[in-house]
């Protein structure tokens, strides 16, 4: 079989993917492939469709920042919405014809001799590319728990991430396991319709109230009409997002901390308003500092809990059996279906998502095992060249991924503008610069909360298997941006 050969494969259709196709178009790269598993693009807003899905940061920042979109109907909108929004972007920048769907892939590997990547997939075929990005996104990987008994379970296992939109709860006997985000929007929708619903919570979530408008009519065509006004809107909803995350969470020494401790208040004040029961309202109280993991934001959260069809069961869980849950304080909950609201394999699954061997046979994911999850300026990895990872340590700015895609796609065009320029094949970041980035993020994320706050009991992902919270680039979406734009290009090899 002969090995197709392109100028990038990008391993990924979801918001990462198809931003970096549209800047690869800019950069005038046109012989370019992006890979998905799935049988359609938009990858987390294709793959998660469960009730209540909407998305917990405002829709005028969650988008391009080149592309906002006047028809949200909300400012948190709906999973649809933003499934719709994928589909518009891909078509607009005519990136559809350069996707190929149920593609599986199973690794890369870095041919010195021909200065490419060979790309192995599933079906035993090879692909050949001469730069590879990886846009694998970091909450890909379906967790399922392995709790004993789980396989036992007679009744109907169902998965967030693998929904069934025919599921109908009337009458149903549900329990569900997990109280990350997904379980928030799920569990009060579950709970209209549920005969009995019980929420298995390992540990409590902190919830702050949203403030969601719906845009009216001649909002949206004033948008259509006037970007410029969308974008003043956007520019509200991002200083205040920017706001919380940088100084509440990463300054947590400074005087800044007032703010982490003012949203710590907000959701107290919220679970007082909603649950008359101080016993309720302690099981559902975090016991580690606000930021620690992942908040999220919900005005039904805590009176769901105040329905009689509902109960929280906050004591642990000890078995699974074929009809029922039971759980470490000796109740036995007999349920019909098995919700798992169990979020994803992070580090585990995601780092990398696919098996990667770089030069020298350095394999990416055992490198990053026996050294520091890093990745210089989130995207760049020595020994690994003509490669982009755009789900790494260090690469995420927190709460808006798109932020993260503006700072990578500003990464991209200086990088590849440079490599075309010198008329160069091949770049690979320094040992040097790599270990200055990283002592960099080091030194500043000992400044935020997950190092001077009390995350020890809150089993967040933001943390890696080594302890360290290296999921979140800690400077600001402005810094990050300049830094893509500005870095020393001594800092990659270009050949
Ligand atoms: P998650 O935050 O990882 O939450 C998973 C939940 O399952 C946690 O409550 C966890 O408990 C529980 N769990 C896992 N294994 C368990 C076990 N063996 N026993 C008991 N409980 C177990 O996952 P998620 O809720 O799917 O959210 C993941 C991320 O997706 C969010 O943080 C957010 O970034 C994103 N998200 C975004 C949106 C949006 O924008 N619309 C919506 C949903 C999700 P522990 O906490 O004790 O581990």
């Amino acid at each position: 079989m002969t090995e197709q050969h392109y100028d990038v494969i990008i391993v990924g259709a979801g918001f990462a993917g198809i931003g970096a196709a549209i800047q690869l178009k800019r950069l005038g790269f046109e012989n370019f492939v992006l890979l998905d598993r799935e049988d359609d693009l938009g990858g987390t807003w294709y793959v998660n469709h469960y009730p209540g899905l909407t998305v917990d940061v405002p829709t005028t920042t969650y988008s391009y920042f080149f592309e906002p979109n006047p028809n949200w109907s909300r400012l948190f909108s709906t999973g649809g919405e933003i499934k719709q929004y994928a589909d518009d972007v891909a078509d607009k920048y005519d990136v559809r014809r350069h996707i190929r769907f149920n593609v599986c892939v199973d690794g890369a590997r870095w041919d010195d001799e021909d200065s490419l990547w060979r790309v192995a997939l599933a079906d035993g075929s090879t692909l050949s590319a001469r730069y590879l990005i990886t846009a694998t996104g970091f909450l890909s990987q379906p967790h399922t728990p392995e709790i004993p008994g789980i396989h036992s379970f007679e009744g109907r296992v169902i998965h967030t991430a693998d929904w069934d939109d025919a599921f109908d709860a009337s009458g149903k006997r549900i329990g569900v396991i997990g109280t990350g985000a997904t379980g928030v929007q799920l569990i009060p929708e579950l709970a209209k319709k549920a005969a009995d619903l019980t929420v298995f919570q390992r540990t409590a979530i902190w919830v702050v109230p949203k403030v969601d408008i719906r845009f009216p009519e001649r909002a949206r065509r004033l948008f259509a009409r006037f970007p410029i006004a969308q974008r003043a809107v956007r520019a509200i909803t991002d200083s205040v997002y920017e706001s919380f995350i940088f100084v509440g969470l990463h300054h947590r020494q400074t005087a800044f901390r007032r703010l982490n401790v003012g949203a710590t208040d907000l959701a107290k004040m919220l679970r007082f308003a909603q649950i008359r029961d101080p016993e309720l309202r302690r099981k559902l109280t975090p016991d580690y500092d606000l930021g620690c993991k992942r908040p999220t934001f919900s005005n039904r959260w805590y009176r769901t809990f105040t329905k009689p069809n509902v109960h929280l069961q906050a004591a642990g869980i000890e078995s699974i059996e074929a009809g029922a849950v039971v759980a470490k304080d000796g109740t036995r909950t007999p349920i019909d279906t098995l919700v798992l609201a169990t979020g994803f394999d992070l580090w585990e699954a995601n780092f990398p998502a696919i098996e990667i061997v770089g030069r020298e046979g350095r394999n990416l994911g055992k490198w990053w095992r026996e050294t520091r999850f890093q990745a210089y300026q989130g995207v760049s990895i020595p020994y690994f060249p003509n490669f982009l990872s755009l789900a790494s340590p260090s690469a995420f700015l927190g709460l808006n991924f798109f932020n993260t895609m503006e700072y990578q796609m500003t990464l991209m065009d200086r990088l590849f503008g440079e490599v075309k320029r010198r008329g160069a094949t091949t770049f690979e970041v320094t040992e040097e610069a790599n270990s200055r980035f990283l002592d960099t993020m080091t030194e500043r994320i000992g400044d935020s909360v997950f190092v001077a706050g009390n995350c020890a009991s809150s089993r967040s992902y933001y943390f890696n298997p080594q302890g360290e919270a290296t999921l979140l680039r800690p400077t600001t979406t402005k810094s990050a941006i300049k830094q893509a734009a500005e870095f020393p290009l001594s800092d990659y090899r270009i050949a």
